[in-house]
């Protein structure tokens, strides 16, 4: 049997801090900054091509400094295992499950 994959608890967007946070079932908490997710968004355009949806962004997009500000950034749940989040300019094709998210954590812990 699969390990369980850990959902989110909790999910708070911040436009004055610029993040997204998660709290994970599992205690764990990942803080994105919002351009950082937005330059890892999953979708095929995104990601340069149908067959390369499945990877990981470079872990480096979460040490680049945050070019922009995002104000309006909407997050709807895609059934219960990921997060649909709709941009300023009006991007919403990338749906980051929870797999990913947890993958993608810029955490110490996680990203070493
Ligand atoms: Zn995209
Ligand atoms: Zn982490």
């Amino acid at each position: 049997m699969l390990p369980p994959q850990p959902a989110p608890r909790r999910i708070t967007v911040s436009v004055d801090e610029q993040v997204l946070a998660i709290s994970w079932q599992d205690g764990h908490e990942s803080v994105y900054p919002l351009d950082a997710l937005r330059r890892a968004c999953p979708c095929a355009g995104c990601m340069g091509g149908h067959d390369r949806m499945g990877e990981l962004p470079d872990p480096e997009i979460f040490r680049l400094p945050s070019l922009q500000r995002w104000e309006r950034p909407k997050v709807e749940a895609v059934g219960s295992y990921a997060i649909r989040i709709t941009w300023d300019d009006g991007h919403d094709a990338g749906i980051h499950t929870w797999k990913r998210l947890r993958a993608i954590c810029p955490c110490g812990d996680c990203a070493g």
